[in-house]
């Protein structure tokens, strides 16, 4: 048996419309599983925030609701892919996010001999999302996410992982934007679903419960990809 094989990191893929809970679960597997979780909307939130020239162009596209140009955001994950943590596996959450970034990405993998292990749709109510979407806030410090009624601190404005006191809530958290991000959601991302069927990679989970519960699934889906 070829050992290159065995040693390949793993890749995951979160499918999701904002607010799904990919964040979430991504952490959580990374925790679990010792794998990298790249978030493009964290990466470009870091290129706004370094006011490089991608973030300056991605800025106001972002706070309208709608997607950064392709070229952009594989141009990013491109260089992420790249650093070293990466060989231990990675968790994308949130990329590719059109059919574009999907065929970049298979083109990525090639020239590194790896595959997509399993591609994971987290499916829930459309209906749902603006309410959880607008209570949520991140520990500054350590990136933990919170929420204002699903999951909440033991103590209030104190992170329950660093003990951080700076909770932020992103700019495009807001109802308006939300619903731009849901219409970008379904008229670009749904497809991927099609696509990764069709690469026999896709596995559906219902997301709608208990983050605990959705994250037991979430491991057996990925224990099972991965070994
Ligand atoms: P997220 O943190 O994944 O919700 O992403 C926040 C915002 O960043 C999105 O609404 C898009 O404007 C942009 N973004 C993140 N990832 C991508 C991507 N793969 N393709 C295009 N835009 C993206």
């Amino acid at each position: 048996m070829n050992m290159a094989v065995l040693t390949r990191p793993a890749v995951l893929i979160l499918l999701g419309p904002p607010g799904a809970g990919k964040g979430t679960q991504a952490r959580m597997l990374e925790e679990k599983f010792g794998f990298v979780q790249l978030s493009t909307g964290d990466l470009l939130r870091q290129a706004v925030a370094a006011g490089t020239p991608a973030g300056l162009a991605a800025k106001a596209v972002m706070e309208a609701g709608q997607l950064v140009s392709d070229e952009i955001v594989i141009n990013i994950l491109r260089d992420r892919l790249t650093e070293a943590d990466c060989t231990k596996g990675v968790i994308l959450d949130g990329f590719p996010r059109t059919t574009v970034q999907a065929e970049a990405l298979d083109d990525l993998l090639a020239e590194t001999g790896q595959k997509i292990n399993a591609a994971i749709s987290l499916e829930v109510d459309d209906a749902a999302m603006v309410d959880r979407i607008s209570g949520r806030y991140t520990c500054g410090g350590c990136g933990e996410g919170y929420h204002d009624s699903f999951k909440q601190p033991a103590e209030a404005d104190r992170c329950d992982k660093c003990g951080g006191t700076e909770m932020t809530r992103r700019a495009d958290d807001n109802a308006e934007t939300v619903a731009s991000r849901l219409e970008a959601y379904h008229a670009q991302t749904a497809p991927l679903i099609s696509y990764y069927s069709g690469k026999d990679v896709l596995k559906t989970t219902n997301a709608m419960g208990e983050i605990t519960d959705i994250a037991q699934d979430m491991a057996a889906i990925v224990t099972e990809a991965t070994s």
